[in-house]
């Protein structure tokens, strides 16, 4: 549930960004009373480096003919709203992308299979694909050639937002581990007696309120009105995930063998902490942002 609606905020930020009063009007209010939305940039040969999408649009009077393959959307197939970023210019490189809001149910818009995966299997992820799909152009966001800008904006938006599911995971991660540790007796006495998993259970609490902490710091930053967030979103998003998929591992432990069976939920939540630090940028990613922002700074000083 928690992802249905941050994938919905990734497909909603383009518009709050980048969209004109009329495109706001037309689809904020929808959004806000349920309508899902979702975020079109990757493709299967397109990951981390989004520079290399393929999804081309092409002017023919007052529209844009969509031509290409989506792949592992969030939401795709439930959501009625889509921010998809395409190619509008090949020889422009990076200034060569425009991004479009596509309705649900245009003509030549469809969806692939649901994926099989891992974890977050209550999230619909899926291809969409477009096959000659005529998008007018006042769907364009921002103006034409600014599609990565959008995204990357989008991306600095959002990322506290994957953070914050990081560490609602791994609370109720610490918070199984917790109660199973009081419960659970072996030698004659309750595990949380022994020190190896008071330790455990210690380091666990520091780091998801360490995480806690970043998430709101990001938060206030972006509440303050500061644009240049991209580290401290990143720092957030690489933190909390890296919490996360420790945390949830270290309940497994605190659980023993009943951690490995599908009976108790911590492994459904390692399951779950493992994509945090995967999409919207894996944390190989995120470090670089950080970096970059880093000397960025000081060449500032
Ligand atoms: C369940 C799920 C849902 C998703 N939802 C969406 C969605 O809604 N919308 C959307 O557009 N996309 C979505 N994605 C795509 C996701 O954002 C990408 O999977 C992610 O950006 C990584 O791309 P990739 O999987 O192609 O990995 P690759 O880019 O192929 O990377 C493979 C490995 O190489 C590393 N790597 C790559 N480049 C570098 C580098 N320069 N420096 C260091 N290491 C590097 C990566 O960190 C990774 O470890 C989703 C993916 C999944 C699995």
């Amino acid at each position: 549930i928690a992802l249905a609606f941050a994938a919905t905020a990734l497909g909603t930020f383009p518009l709050i960004l980048f969209g004109n009063e009329e495109q706001k009007k037309r689809y904020l209010a929808k959004i806000a009373k349920g309508t899902i939305a979702a975020f079109a940039l990757t493709e299967a040969e397109a990951g981390s480096d989004a520079g290399s999408i393929k999804t081309q649009a092409v002017k023919d009077g007052n529209h844009y003919v969509i031509n290409g393959t989506k792949q592992w959307i969030t939401n795709a197939g439930e959501a009625d709203v889509y921010t998809v970023i395409t190619i509008t210019d090949k020889s422009k490189g990076a200034r060569g992308a425009t991004a479009f809001i596509v309705e649900k149910g245009t003509k030549g818009m469809d969806f692939g299979k649901k994926e099989k995966k891992l974890g977050i299997r209550g999230s619909a992820t899926r291809e969409v694909v477009f096959t000659d799909c005529r998008v007018p152009k006042e769907n364009i966001l921002g103006r034409e050639g600014m599609g990565f800008i959008v995204a990357m904006k989008t991306f600095d938006y959002s990322r506290p937002g994957v953070a914050a599911q990081a560490v609602g995971i791994a609370q109720r991660a610490l918070d199984e581990a917790v109660n199973y540790a009081h419960q659970r007796k072996q030698f004659g006495q309750s595990i949380s007696s022994f020190q190896g998993i008071q330790f455990m259970l210690a380091d666990m609490s520091i780091q998801v309120e360490a995480a806690r902490a970043l998430v709101y710091r990001a938060a206030q930053i972006i509440d303050a009105g500061c644009k240049d967030i991209a580290k401290i979103s990143a720092i957030a998003k690489t933190f909390a995930s890296d919490v996360a998929m420790k945390v949830t591992t270290d309940a497994i432990q605190v659980l023993g063998g009943y951690g490995y069976m599908r009976d108790y939920p911590v492994e459904k939540l390692m399951r779950d902490a493992k994509i945090t630090q995967i999409y919207e940028g894996t944390n190989q990613i995120q470090r670089g942002v950080i970096a970059a922002n880093l000397i960025k700074e000081l060449k500032k000083k």
